[in-house]
């Protein structure tokens, strides 16, 4: 396999720098501490992924903010080969997974920035890496575990 130079994904560009919202807020700071929170359901006992203020499983409101795991198991993914807008004209070609967390309940659609595209394979174990997107946030990515 040919070595993969590996592009700079850590310049964001300010366009590129998360907007939080007040449901989403504790994602994107907890991403900067290096932290994957999720949304946890007291009534069904499920996760969800993106924040929202009801439970997307039973429509409850009973909903508490936790630390995930951050391991996962790739459930589907694709290979980006074309993008004509920068950053990510530099970055082609790159993984982008559907990941379902090992807190039942939870996926998520990230980039998998380290993995050679040739090496995705659905049904592999993943683990969230994090990337500074300025002073406050972060962006959560994958990596192969193990
Ligand atoms: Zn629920």
């Amino acid at each position: 396999m040919p070595d993969r130079a590996m592009p700079d994904w850590s310049d964001v560009p300010k366009w590129l720098l998360p907007r939080p919202t007040l449901e989403d807020r504790e994602f994107w700071e907890g991403a900067g501490r290096g932290e994957l929170r999720i949304q946890h359901c007291s009534s069904c006992g499920r996760y969800q992924h993106y924040a929202r203020l009801l439970c997307s499983h039973c429509g409850k409101q009973t909903l508490a903010w936790v630390t995930a795991s951050g391991e996962g198991t790739v459930y589907s993914f694709t290979v980006i080969r074309q993008n004509g807008v920068p950053p990510f004209d530099e970055r082609v070609p790159f993984v982008v997974a559907t990941v379902d967390l090992d807190e039942d309940g939870a996926r998520l659609i990230a980039a998998m920035p380290a993995l050679d595209p040739g090496e995705a394979r659905i049904g592999m174990r993943v683990r969230a890496a994090f990337r500074r997107a300025g002073d406050e946030f972060g962006f959560v990515d994958f990596v192969a575990a193990g």
